[in-house]
């Protein structure tokens, strides 16, 4: 059994290393974080993604995966040392690079066998020189740079490992890039060599355009509110042409998560400082902030104010099937409900615990139900699955006034109004217009005067 190293042990680190000791190789996480190591070792997971608690315990129990916050003890004798720190926004939009630094330093000074080093954290283009330059200057040993940026979804992680689109390989020693694409092999993907500046360019021009794609649908969705079209049958007309494609069209309350915000920034961040004007990165963020204030205009509208108003949050985490709390659209819009005088009830299936250590006065329930009971308004923020099958008759009595703001468009507006809610989607006011029950129908929007 070769031996791989992880270093980073979070939802990108500890699924590659749970996925690659299934494929039949001895792995060693290293976190430089005590007690998530300490949780590991105990057989908790840290971490609610489907699926890794079993992977984890049945590569465990068969001695290929462990678990360390000793360098030493974890990249000896490695052939493969996985970089999978992370690399969060820093104060004016860049990659705050201190953990990859550390990471990199550590490396340098543990690294005792000829190895190769293999960056898949989301990493500034340049980074894999930078960390060629440490290891040559502070290594004592040979160490080429591979970049194997992670494509992973969370909520779908271990699939998205075992089948993945594309694995892409960047490095200026091809032969090193060969011996990693020969760690994934098995998995039948197709792989993509390029030279390390690429492969971490392809990274950030993926995320950006998945990015650009919501935010594009969104800047539609606004319009289709005001002209009286459904954004919905929109993207499914616009989905269904094969240069275009149905993925990412979703309207809602915009992007979250750990990765697009931050990396949609950076990449933004590096363009400007390059010399280069990124308009469309821009606009991209602009929109998405958009979406988010968006539910504070519609419920205003709706309860005439917030002040002293009871919103119930359906879903907290950044999307469904994680519990990722990162760059959430709930985090700011409970937020600036509050600044407004809005009492907050909120449930979400798996994100609470780290939702409870980000917000203060919100009342957790433990249901939809609980959440609407007394609720002037609800919001559903996240789609999970359980949010898309809610007894709606029982959540219209409980709630105190039967406003429902749909920010991921799961319901239908005339199902909604029929069953007596004021319901507001998100570019849906040929459903009945933006406000369903309002004075204003789509038709008399569009109507010329
Ligand atoms: P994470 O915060 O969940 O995990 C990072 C881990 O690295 C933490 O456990 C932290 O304690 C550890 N760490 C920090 N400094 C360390 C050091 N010097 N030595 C050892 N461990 C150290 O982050 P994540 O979500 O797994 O993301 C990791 C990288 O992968 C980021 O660059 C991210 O952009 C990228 N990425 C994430 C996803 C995703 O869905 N989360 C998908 C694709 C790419």
């Amino acid at each position: 059994m070769s031996a791989k190293s992880v270093v980073g042990t979070g939802y990108v680190g500890l699924v590659t290393g749970a996925c690659f000791a299934d494929l039949g190789n001895r792995v060693t996480c290293i976190d430089v974080d005590e007690a998530k190591i300490a949780l590991l070792r105990e057989g908790g997971i840290p971490i609610y993604e489907p699926g890794l608690e079993e992977l984890v315990e049945r590569n465990v129990r068969t001695g290929r995966l462990s678990f360390t916050t000793r360098y030493e003890e974890g990249i000896d004798e490695t052939e493969f040392v996985f970089v999978a720190v992370n690399t969060p926004p820093g104060p004016a939009g860049e990659a705050d690079m201190t953990y990859a630094r550390a990471a990199a330093h550590s490396i340098a000074e543990h690294l005792r066998s000829s190895a190769i080093v293999v960056n898949k954290s989301t990493m500034p283009i340049g980074t894999g020189d930078w960390v060629a330059g440490v290891l040559a200057r502070q290594g004592s040993v040979q160490a080429p740079v591979v970049s194997n940026p992670e494509f992973l979804r969370e909520g779908s992680a271990i699939a998205d490992f075992q089948r993945p689109d594309r694995v892409v390989l960047g490095a200026d020693d091809r032969p090193a890039a060969e011996r990693v694409a020969q760690l994934y092999a098995p998995l039948k993907a197709p792989i993509l060599i390029t030279d390390l500046r690429t492969a971490e360019m392809i990274k950030y021009a993926s995320n950006a355009f998945l990015a650009t794609k919501i935010s594009f649908i969104n800047e539609i969705a606004s319009i289709c509110e005001r002209m009286g079209a459904d954004v919905k049958e929109v993207a499914r007309g616009m989905g269904l042409d094969p240069r275009i494609g149905p993925a990412f069209l979703d309207a809602g309350v915009g992007y979250g998560g750990s990765c697009f915000p931050k990396d949609v920034q950076a990449l933004a961040h590096m363009a400007a400082l390059s010399g280069c004007h990124p308009q469309l990165l821009r606009a991209v963020m602009d929109i998405n902030r958009d979406a988010r204030l968006s539910v504070i205009l519609k419920l205003r509208s709706a309860l005439g104010g917030l002040e002293e108003r009871t919103i119930g949050i359906l879903g907290l985490a950044f999307k469904p099937n994680t519990d990722d709390m990162r760059e959430a659209a709930s985090v700011e819009i409970i937020h600036l409900l509050q600044q407004e005088g809005a009492h907050i009830r909120a449930y979400d299936p798996a994100a609470m615990p780290k939702a409870e250590a980000l917000l203060t006065r919100v009342r957790f329930c433990e249901d939809a139900y609980e959440t609407a009971r007394g609720s002037d308004a609800l919001v559903l923020v996240t789609e999970w699955n359980e949010f898309k099958r809610l007894d709606l008759r029982r959540i219209h009595s409980l709630m105190a006034s039967p406003t429902f703001v749909d920010g991921r468009n799961v319901y239908e507006p005339s199902e909604m109004a029929a069953l007596g809610f004021e319901y507001y989607g998100i570019g849906r006011a040929a459903g009945g217009g933006d406000l369903i029950n309002g004075e204003r129908s789509a038709q008399e929007i569009n109507t010329p005067a």
